[in-house]
């Protein structure tokens, strides 16, 4: 008898297969090479047949070059930070596809001569907010902030005067305070954590004084006993004021009253405001600056905003979100509950009728990343049993719930309506393989926690 590991096909074979071909020209040789690497070491391991290796080559493709993979958030967080922040408006989405090869990002393609980078896009945020006399766009909001301190503070001993209330980290280790001191500024605290006044500010500010900063505590709340004065009093001491607003409305939201906006800030008498662009504001990764020309002119003309400086894809999201309809973020943040109650249940009545216990259930979501800390949005949702949530997180396309009181919650506030249905076969194709797994003989039904009590139940 032959050992069945000689039939297994060589590489070079398995490479020339012409599924395996059309593979390597859309994802590069590399990836292929390590599925077939792989294929071949199970039928080595009597996994699979030598017959089979083509098909698990082919089986085990990745979709794409890259190992992102699209994720259904089905959360209840409507910024999450680690699935990305803000999910792209089909408009922006469109925007990047057309800027992706060689663009006019930096040319006037009428007069044939070089254009401002990115002219577009800070047009488009001008517009939206006309209290701002200047605009400018860096990476992220943590960029602007330090654009602001070298450009503003960056001669010797010049200082930042901010409240002990503000020193905020961001999350993931970084603190905003740590990132101003590292470019060389001093930072001058002032008041306590939960009370700072207008005269703590005025008894700090000097001849080295740079400016004033005031940072929106964005991930947290003071309450209680607290007090902090009103921005244009500070804007009346005479230093500028920068206002670090985090979430990046641009104008008042009526759901989030507690939220700083630019439009406020900047009428209110900040000299300039920064901003995320992918939080509430629901574009892309990016730092928005808006306020006063001639302290921006100096931020731009900075050697540092060479550094700074966002890429022609960012730049071609950020003006389809602020000129094109409504984002994926706005749409979830007004949703209606009822309607909300109305899609879950549809959606749990069409899961029970494919035999999963799934029950349709009142949840609670938030805005989350850096956002209106202590709102919540009241929401509606599926449980499914715990078991459900790591094959969902594991599946094609993944899809993240989160777990709750031993259920695996999928919330509909921040899934887009469209995406229903390929949440449905995702829970269905989760169902299927944990249907596969199970020991023949043992009922479905009989091993199924309640999913909630009070809630609607598949009957
Ligand atoms: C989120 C946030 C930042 C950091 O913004 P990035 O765009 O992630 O760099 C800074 N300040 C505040 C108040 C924030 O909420």
């Amino acid at each position: 008898m032959t050992d069945p590991r000689r039939r297994i096909p060589r590489t070079d074979a398995v490479l020339g297969e012409p599924q395996v071909v059309h593979a390597v020209r859309t994802l590069g040789r590399p990836l292929v090479k390590s599925a077939v690497k792989e294929a071949q070491r199970r039928s080595r391991d009597g996994e699979i047949a030598p017959e089979e290796v083509v098909a698990a080559v082919v089986a085990g493709l990745p979709e794409r070059a890259s190992s992102l993979r699209p994720v259904l958030n089905a959360t209840g967080v409507l910024v999450h930070t680690n699935l990305g922040r803000a999910p792209l408006s089909a408009a922006a989405r469109d925007a990047v596809l057309a800027a992706t090869g060689c663009t006019d990002v930096e040319l006037d393609l009428a007069e044939g001569r070089r254009g401002r980078r990115g002219r577009g896009a800070l047009a488009a945020l001008a517009a939206a907010v006309p209290e701002a006399a200047a605009v400018h766009l860096v990476n992220n909001n943590a960029a602007a902030l330090l654009l602001c301190a070298l450009a503003l503070a960056g001669g010797p001993r010049r200082e930042i005067v901010v409240s002990r209330g503000e020193l905020v980290e961001i999350g993931d280790g970084f603190r905003i305070p740590e990132l101003l001191a590292g470019t060389g500024a001093v930072l001058r605290e002032v008041g306590t954590t939960n009370r700072t006044g207008v005269r703590d500010y005025a008894e700090a500010i000097g001849p080295h004084t740079a400016f004033l900063l005031r940072v929106h505590p964005s991930n947290y709340r003071v309450t209680g006993f607290t007090a902090a004065p009103g921005l244009s009093e500070l804007a009346a001491l005479g230093p500028p004021v920068v206002v670090d607003t985090g979430s990046g409305l641009l104008a008042p939201h009526p759901l989030l009253p507690e939220e700083p906006d630019a439009a406020t800030a900047l009428r209110d008498g900040a000299a300039l405001v920064t901003a995320s662009g992918d939080k509430l504001l629901g574009g892309p990764q990016a730092g928005l600056l808006l306020g006063d020309a001639e302290l921006i002119a100096l931020l731009r003309r900075h050697p540092a905003a060479r550094a700074l400086r966002v890429d022609k894809l960012t730049l071609a999201a950020l003006e389809a979100t602020l000129r094109g309809p409504g984002t994926p973020v706005a749409t979830a943040l007004t949703a209606d509950p009822a309607v909300l109650h109305e899609r879950a249940g549809r959606l749990a009545d069409r899961l029970c009728a494919e035999g999963v216990p799934a029950a349709a259930t009142a949840t609670e979501a938030v805005v989350g990343g850096g956002g209106a800390p202590g709102v919540t949005l009241p929401s509606a949702g599926v449980a499914l049993p715990a078991r459900y949530g790591p094959l969902l997180r594991t599946g094609t396309p993944a899809v993240l719930g989160r777990i709750e009181r031993n259920r695996c919650l999928l919330d509909l506030r921040a899934l887009a309506e469209d995406q229903e249905d390929t949440l449905l076969t995702a829970v269905l194709e989760a169902h299927r393989a944990h249907r596969a797994r199970e020991q023949p003989g043992r009922g479905e039904a009989g091993k199924d926690a309640p999913v909630g009590e009070t809630d609607r139940r598949c009957t």
